[in-house]
């Protein structure tokens, strides 16, 4: 925690902005001043020097100052942003962006959820598949993710929801992938949920082509991606085809 304002309200000033903060005006002879205080702190992306930074966010008080003095409030700023490392400033919104760790969490999760839904809608996942999948939830980022740990999994799903393989995409499964999908989505490109569907797609395409309940959870998928239904339908036909 930051120390309270000092004898003339600025000791909350960080070192490399200077006690004056923004002067503004005529020079130095009057100018307005900030004083920030620290209200909350964590980690975020920082946009200017591109990485996960510890942040804190400041209020500010503005005053006028005559001569360096302040003399007159100007009133409240911000709340702002400030990154620990370059010291920029920034609105609250850049905490919207997840940090690059939590982005990666958020991939790995997906694909992960993906496979699930993909193989528990297959049917009996036959070793293809089950590698398939494994490989795509590897280089998702679990890097010991194992065929039979996945093969575990489904049945341990199917088991829980009463639901037998093959099935349409169920309710909870449905929901799962919302889960996984929807908070990332916004912070993907295009190419990047598309990506994510196409691992689904070539998923299902591994023990032949795309069953009714195959198709059904990777439009679940698709929709929860944001991606068109016309998209889906094409970005499928497309996996068909080996490129
Ligand atoms: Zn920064």
């Amino acid at each position: 925690m930051l120390p309270g304002p000092g004898p003339i309200g600025r000791a909350t000033v960080p070192a490399r902005v200077g006690p004056f903060g923004r002067v503004t005006g005529l020079s130095r002879v009057m100018g307005t001043r900030t004083a920030w205080t620290g209200v909350g702190d964590g980690e975020f992306f920082c946009p200017g020097c591109g990485g996960d930074r510890n942040y804190q966010r400041l209020t500010g008080r503005r005053r006028f100052t005559l001569l360096g003095v302040p003399v007159l409030p100007r009133g409240e700023t911000g709340p702002v942003v400030e990154c620990a490392a370059c010291l920029q400033h920034y609105a609250t919104d850049v905490l919207d962006h997840p940090t690059t760790t939590r982005f990666a969490a958020m991939l790995r999760d997906a694909v992960h959820t993906v496979a699930l839904a993909v193989l528990a809608a297959g049917g009996t996942c036959t070793r293809t598949s089950l590698s398939v999948a494994a490989t795509a939830v590897r280089s998702a980022g679990f890097d010991d993710c194992t065929e039979e740990q996945l093969g575990a999994l489904v049945e341990a799903l199917a088991a829980d929801t009463g639901r037998f393989f093959g099935e349409p995409c169920g309710a909870g499964l449905a929901i799962e992938l919302h889960e996984a999908l929807d908070p990332l989505a916004p912070h993907l490109a295009p190419t990047g949920r598309e990506a994510i569907l196409l691992q689904g797609a070539r998923i299902a395409l591994a023990d032949g082509p795309y069953t009714p309940a195959e198709r059904d959870a990777l439009s679940t998928v698709g929709a929860a991606l944001t991606i068109c239904g016309d998209d889906v339908t094409r970005l499928l036909a497309a996996a068909r085809t080996p490129s």
